[in-house]
């Protein structure tokens, strides 16, 4: 038997080795180490405690209660120290969403963000709220010394770090489980086949299989409604594929995140056993993992859009499951539309509209009075705790609660929901520096950031089930909200934030920006606790903004966002009459104006708001119609192969410099070599894809010249693909040397994004007059004399209205290009 025994451990381990590499070797020996660590550490003590009469700040105790206090103490001792590092270094900001504006009126922080975001979309304000940008600039200002004084960012005092009492949380209700179970369940997790085999009959979809495809079989549009987790992602197409439906087509389904469907798509491959790709494959923008095998296809919702461009009755699929409904997407919401009207004439084609919420009577009414099937759910109860008053800083409150549970609280993981990449790595960084050196009386934290950037590989880490004595943090976006279940949780901490977009139709201007969650957002989060066991809710503001503060729910993407990428996939499909499109709420018709005006003057739309050559060219870019268009013109300017390298670094994000802090003169010089002559940040861009491209793409250089290689390497694939694309549209990749040309190419799609110098030394937007300023990212910030007319690849808006990405322009260029669009002024 021992034998045995030891060859199973031995095969584990080698199998652990195999899959995670030296990792779980090290993971081993390093808790190993940790425990003779503090053995060693309690013998030390014990040495030096003798004449010391176990005497406690003039308490008389016995060894063991000496011994434990005199550790904790010590502990406490090393983690205030470390916090009062934090705050008293520059390494570390917070979001200052509330402080930015001097002094909001912190008792009604919900209220002052919400009508921010109000008047963003409404009256085309600028949002202070914008962390990430507000990080950036930090982040440069410490890059160009300009500000490099210390950060004057304080950390109130009743944050620190101390044990006890740290945040007030008042338990409030209990949200009730339906079906309430007390028993605590075995996450124990083998990853063999078998094993999943037995795990996926536990879900709570299992019991409902045979009735679920009867009903698949009896309707040909279906309404699933069940809790988050219990199976409908994983499971259904599964059931779909088992039941033979993939023998006559692909089974679809969509996604509203990225992550989500590359991560489901992992899952079910290995639980059908199958390689990633074949039988299960996934396709999200410029990333297609599928191949001729594939019968399971999960994409993001935005995917399948295009889709339709291909093949506009979907043929290839036998049924099409448009997942997380709830969430109402602009994606989601076009795709109801279109496959509402395919489902009219491909009698076998099979419609699921799967939702975690109950508002499954408006998906019923909108398809037809399709019936709605029910999964029970099953769900423990959740307590709920407000703070009793409202907390100044959400992300120190978000960490202090963290490390609060995990001294305080018996074992479980928590999840703590975050508006955004930033704020996680910057969350991360906190907690790693206040964690290190803890010993082993506090059990180990693992720290797992999860958001739609994270590289793939570190995507996996949030489902690796937790070590025994560890205890696991996820600090996610919305995505844990109800596209990822992860199993453990036991501890929601919500700080009630997330990044939303927001548009001002009138002046086409659109943002990202941080605004309250609705209530429902706030108890699909709360639920997340209570999947595996009863849990706990921390919600990191008052029990008053939650009732009177909130909204019901979350306003649909298509009510709120610039439509003109989705009106010219429409218009490309041949729905011209958008007035009458059967859209589930429609978007206000001025934001469809404008799309259409826009699309018009990008020469995209003729007069009738038909879709011309150059529309239907752009529309084979899965990229923002003005992206699109730069690439289109840049045929007549003979500069296609570096329109696509400028197009592919644009559409990859704005951190693609990084700057570390002891370097930052060094970093701040690497980036300004790009810049030199004042070419513009376009032409930067350009230059650092050809220089890497010069060193046979080094990820050395990129070290030297602290540039993320990860983000150069996904600009790559990007280019790639555009470059496939170019081919598709028959546009020759062309080379040139004229900087002019390649300007003018730009300025072919970006011409409604101008703006002139005012005497005051700020910038006005030409079209629709507006105060603008250039980013200090900029390699433009500093020039002199300052440009007179320049041209923006898109507006920041944080504390200023910022112009990201910026070039100098000539004006009569934009007399020459935009004739329509521009015209003398006598
Ligand atoms: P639903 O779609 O109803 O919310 P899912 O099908 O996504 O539920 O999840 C069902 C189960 O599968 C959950 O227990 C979840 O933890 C597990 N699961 C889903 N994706 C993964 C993954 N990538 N790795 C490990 N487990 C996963
Ligand atoms: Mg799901």
């Amino acid at each position: 038997k021992l034998l045995r025994r030891e060859k199973e451990e031995a095969m584990r381990r080698s199998d652990a080795l195999e899959k995670n590499g030296l990792e779980a070797l090290r993971r081993v020996s390093r808790q190993e180490y940790l425990k003779k660590r503090e053995q060693k550490k309690l013998e030390e003590l014990r040495d030096d405690i003798e004449d010391e009469q176990y005497l406690f700040d003039g308490v008389k105790l016995n060894e063991a209660e000496y011994l434990e206090l005199r550790y904790k103490k010590e502990i406490y001792e090393l983690v205030k120290k470390r916090s009062e590092d934090a705050d008293n270094t520059s390494e570390y900001r917070m979001p200052e969403a509330y402080d930015q504006e001097g002094g909001v009126n912190q008792e009604k922080r919900f209220s002052v963000a919400l009508q921010r975001y109000r008047d963003a979309t409404a009256a085309g304000k600028m949002n202070p709220l914008a962390e990430q940008e507000a990080w950036e600039e930090h982040q440069i200002g410490k890059a160009t010394l300009t500000f490099a004084s210390k950060n004057k960012k304080q950390i109130s005092g009743d944050h620190q770090f101390v044990f006890e009492d740290q945040i007030d949380f008042i338990k409030a209700s209990v949200m009730d489980g339906e079906n309430t179970i007390d028993d605590e369940e075995s996450t124990e997790r083998e990853k063999s086949t078998a094993a999943l085999e037995e795990e996926r009959k536990t879900l709570p979809i299992y019991p409902y299989r045979d009735e679920l495809l009867k009903a698949v079989h009896d309707h040909q549009i279906l309404i699933i409604v069940g809790e988050t987790g219990s199976g409908k992602t994983t499971q259904i197409p599964q059931y779909l594929h088992e039941a033979g439906y993939t023998m006559r087509g692909k089974v679809g389904c969509t996604q509203p995140r990225r992550v989500a469907a590359m991560s489901v798509a992992a899952r079910v491959s290995q639980e059908m056993g199958v390689k990633l790709g074949h039988e299960v494959g996934y396709s999200i923008r410029f990333e297609d993992c599928t191949s001729e095998k594939t019968l399971v296809k999960y994409m993001t919702d935005g995917m399948l859009l295009r889709e339709f461009l291909g093949d506009p009755e979907l043929a290839s699929y036998s049924v099409v499951m448009v997942d997380e409904a709830h969430e109402r997407t602009l994606s989601t919401d076009i795709l109801f539309g279109l496959v509402k009207d395919i489902a009219r004439f491909r009698l076998d084609l099979k419609l699921l509209i799967t939702s975690a919420t109950l508002d499954a009577e408006k998906f019923s009414d909108y398809f037809d009075s399709a019936p709605i099937f029910k999964i029970p759910g099953r769900r423990y109860p959740v307590d709920i705790h407000y703070t009793k008053a409202p907390e100044a800083d959400y992300l120190d409150a978000a960490i202090v609660s963290v490390l609060q549970i995990h001294a305080t609280k018996p074992c479980g993981d928590i999840l703590v929901f975050f508006t955004g990449q930033e704020e996680i790595e910057t969350a991360e960084e906190i907690l790693k520096h206040r964690t290190r050196g803890l010993g082993t009386k506090i059990a180990d934290l693992i720290i797992c950031p999860i958001y739609a950037n994270l590289p793939t590989e570190l995507q996996a880490k949030i489902f690796e089930p937790t070590p025994e004595g560890a205890r696991k943090v996820v600090l996610a976006t919305n995505i844990a909200e109800t596209s990822l279940t992860i199993d453990g949780i036991k501890y929601v901490i919500d700080p009630g934030f997330c990044k939303m977009k927001s548009y001002n139709p009138r002046i086409g201007m659109e943002s990202l920006l941080v605004a309250p969650i609705s209530k429902a957002s706030a108890n699909q989060r709360a639920g997340r606790s209570g999947r595996t066991g009863p849990g706990k809710c921390f919600r990191l503001y008052t029990a008053y903004s939650y009732h009177n503060e909130l909204e019901d729910n979350t306003l649909p993407e298509i009510q709120r966002t610039n439509l003109a990428s989705v009106v010219l996939t429409l218009k490309s499909l041949g729905i011209n009459d958008l007035l009458n499109f059967d859209f589930m709420d429609g978007p206000p018709c001025e934001a469809l104006l404008k799309a259409l005006e826009l699309l018009f003057a990008l020469g995209a739309l003729n007069k009738l708001g038909e879709l011309t050559k150059v529309g239907r060219r752009m529309a084979e870019f899965p990229l923002d119609p003005m992206l699109s268009k730069m690439i289109v013109a840049s045929e007549k300017y003979e500069c296609s192969d570096e329109i696509i390298s400028i197009a592919a670094m644009l559409s990859i994000g704005n951190s693609i410099f990084y700057c570390p802090k002891e370097k930052r003169v060094h970093a701040y010089n690497a980036r300004m070599n790009f810049h030199t002559g004042n070419v513009g940040d376009h032409i930067a861009l350009l230059k650092v894809y050809n220089s890497w491209k010069e060193t046979n793409y080094s990820t050395q250089w990129c070290y030297e010249n602290y540039i993320q290689v990860r983000k150069m390497k996904r600009a790559r694939d990007v280019r790639d693909q555009l470059e496939g694309l170019l081919k598709r549209v028959e546009i020759e990749v062309t080379s040139s040397p004229n900087v002019e040309a390649i300007k003018k190419a730009i300025t072919s799609g970006f011409f409604p994004h101008s703006a002139r110098l005012q005497k005051n030394g700020c910038y006005r937007t030409v079209k629709h007059p507006q105060i603008v300023h250039i980013h200090p990212s900029s390699g433009l910030a500093q020039v002199i004399p300052t440009p007179r007319w320049v041209l923006y690849h898109e507006l920041a808006l944080t504390t200023k209205e910022y112009m990201r990405q910026v070039t100098e322009l000539k004006p009569k260029w934009l007399l020459e290009i935009a004739p329509h669009y521009y015209q003398l002024k006598d």
